[in-house]
């Protein structure tokens, strides 16, 4: 365990973040002894401030000392566990890198994963916000996701159905923000009784389902127009990787060169009449269906209409090639993308009455 550990190279926002606590997990064997660890059980119990941290790629610091244990969980290791004519079906440990998973699959030409190429962060973090892109969620291939609760040590498996998986959500999700609520209204009660305690899964393994055939998708962004212009006829997997690992470095910040989490802002999910009446002021509004009641507005639109694309306040802004992304440009503080984060939400609002909500864990 170490203590007042630098996470500055484990947020992918870059800010000079210390934790008071941080423990790396190899082994379930260090999981069951980190149950054990007095200071761990202090923070879980009494203060209710554990973090489990993975690539901190969607994770927004709001202070520059996390005053708790930081869990860096990272069990590696890919195994095949069935095959038929089909499909196959693999388990990836948390600690293995989502990109580099994504290639091993497309190289194997499986398929399911390649609109999923290059988004950042570790295989353990995918499930809990349902890491979507370019028309594809990681529900459609998780078979059941393996986790262990760190307020017990008992280990359980979530079916895909059991996961809750919906857009950019998870039953993981819901219980990180059920802790968080909780903790920070007990947070004066240094003695909570264990009945109270939220259960805390760290998710060790995901059992994947790829298929040996499938359908590519190529009909969200710009995938087919970068196919037809680069003459690709006839797709394979492989150069539906490759062309969403393009179209992504031309509109993203690159991880480590200039501090982003992403998309910042969840879109924005609509009704029917809503979007009807933002269609008659402005008739090219970029709209997706959601069911038959609502429809998905994609907020980059809305913060860029709003007029904050490229907009630079010191050391943060909104990235000018997407204005779904806020960046920081190093040196800065998390206050100031949270000052950024309020003006962005209050001006979208006043524009088009539609609340825009952070897809960001603010931690
Ligand atoms: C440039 C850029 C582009 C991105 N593009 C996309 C995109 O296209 N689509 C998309 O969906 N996301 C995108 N993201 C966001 C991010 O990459 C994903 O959400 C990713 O899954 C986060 O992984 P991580 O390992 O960094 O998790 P972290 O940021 O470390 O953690 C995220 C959350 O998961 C929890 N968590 C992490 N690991 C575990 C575990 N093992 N067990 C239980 N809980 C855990 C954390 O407590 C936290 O609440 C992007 C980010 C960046 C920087």
């Amino acid at each position: 365990m170490e203590k007042n550990f630098s996470l500055r190279e484990l947020n992918t926002f870059g800010f000079d973040i210390r934790a008071r606590y941080f423990q790396e997990l190899k082994t379930m064997d260090d999981i069951h002894k980190l149950i054990d660890n007095p200071e761990f059980i202090a923070c879980r119990d009494a203060i209710h401030r554990v973090l489990i941290l993975s690539g901190g790629s969607n994770i927004l610091f709001s202070n520059e000392f996390f005053d708790g244990f930081v869990v860096y969980p990272n069990l590696k290791g890919i195994e095949t566990l069935d095959e038929n004519d089909e499909t196959v079906k693999i388990r990836c440990y948390c600690g293995e890198v989502w990109k580099d998973f994504v290639d091993y699959t497309v190289s194997k030409g499986l398929y399911g994963l390649e609109n999923l190429a290059d988004i950042p962060g570790k295989v353990g973090a995918a499930p809990v916000q349902n890491i979507g892109a370019y028309g594809a969620e990681v529900k459609d291939t998780v078979y059941q996701v393996h986790t262990i609760d760190l307020t017990t040590g008992e280990t359980k498996v979530f079916s895909n159905e059991e996961c809750h998986f919906s857009y950019r959500d998870s039953v993981f999700k819901e219980l990180i923000s059920q802790r968080t609520t909780h903790a920070l209204s007990q947070r004066d009660d240094k003695s909570l009784p264990v009945g109270t305690r939220h259960a805390l899964y760290l998710i060790f393994a995901v059992d994947f389902v790829l298929k040996k055939r499938g359908e590519l998708k190529l009909d969200y962004g710009n995938i087919r127009n970068y196919l037809i212009n680069n003459n690709i006829t006839n797709p394979t997997i492989q150069d539906v990787a490759a062309t969403v690992k393009a179209i992504r470095a031309e509109k993203l910040p690159e991880v480590g060169v200039v501090g982003s989490v992403g998309s910042f802002f969840q879109n924005a999910i609509v009704s029917i009449d809503k979007y009807l009446k933002i269609k008659e002021l402005y008739p090219n509004v970029p709209s997706y269906p959601v069911d038959n009641n609502f429809i998905k507005i994609p907020s980059g639109w809305l913060i860029d209409r709003a007029g904050w694309k490229g907009h630079r306040e010191n050391h943060v802004g909104v990235w000018d090639k997407q204005a779904l992304v806020l960046v920081h440009y190093g040196g800065g503080k998390p206050q100031e993308i949270l000052d950024l984060m309020k003006k962005i939400q209050e001006s979208v609002y006043n524009k088009f009455g539609i609340e825009i909500n952070p897809e960001v864990n603010i931690i």
